[in-house]
């Protein structure tokens, strides 16, 4: 029996992807063109394969997936482990554009409804009725709360107030430099 040569092979395959990486445009573009002038088969082709194979694929791919649960499992806490400085990183930014989101929906010029302030830093999210009609408690802040918003298409009840006016209406139910815009608390 001849002895199959891996290392022929992979080299071999690392040339070949050398070479697609180096010409990558001029394969697509072929690709692009022999797609274009025989649109009909290919569908027709891709059709047949995944009649053919989707099945079969899907079926073995299941059958990896329940047969190496705990490897999968352990190797994704571990990405996540090795990577979390990055996730950590893409969450923070996500994050942040949902709470502009939130904030711009409510006042487009990023600005505390009573006294102007536009610091986002100072700036909150008021339930201008109060929590109660919306069920909130206490711990509904944040992301959270923004994220609630979104997945609620921005109703109505709210506005932006810096942490003085709102601390303001929270306790005194207007604010001291109150132009009627503040309601009070439920
Ligand atoms: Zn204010
Ligand atoms: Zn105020």
């Amino acid at each position: 029996m001849d002895e199959v040569d891996y290392d022929f092979i992979a080299k071999h395959r690392k040339q070949k992807r050398q070479d697609y990486l180096k010409n990558r445009e001029a394969y697509l573009q072929r690709a692009k063109e022999y797609y274009l002038r025989n649109k009909a088969k290919c569908t027709e082709r891709a059709i047949k394969w995944n009649k053919t194979y989707r099945e079969n694929r899907n079926k073995i791919s299941k059958k990896y997936r329940i047969k190496n649960q705990t490897t999968i499992r352990k190797k994704a806490i571990e990405m996540r482990f090795v990577n979390r400085e990055q996730i950590n990183a893409y969450s923070r930014n996500r994050n942040h554009q949902r709470k502009l989101d939130v904030f711009k929906h409510y006042s487009p010029n990023l600005m505390c409804q009573c006294c102007g302030d536009n610091h986002l830093q100072f700036l909150t999210v008021d339930h201008i009725d109060g929590r109660k009609p919306h069920n909130h408690d206490y711990g509904f802040v944040g992301t959270k709360l923004y994220n609630w918003i979104i997945k609620n298409n921005y109703p109505e009840g709210f506005q932006i107030l810096c942490m003085n006016c709102n601390f303001a209406k929270g306790v005194w139910g207007v604010c001291p430099h109150t132009k009627g815009v503040i309601k009070q608390h439920g």
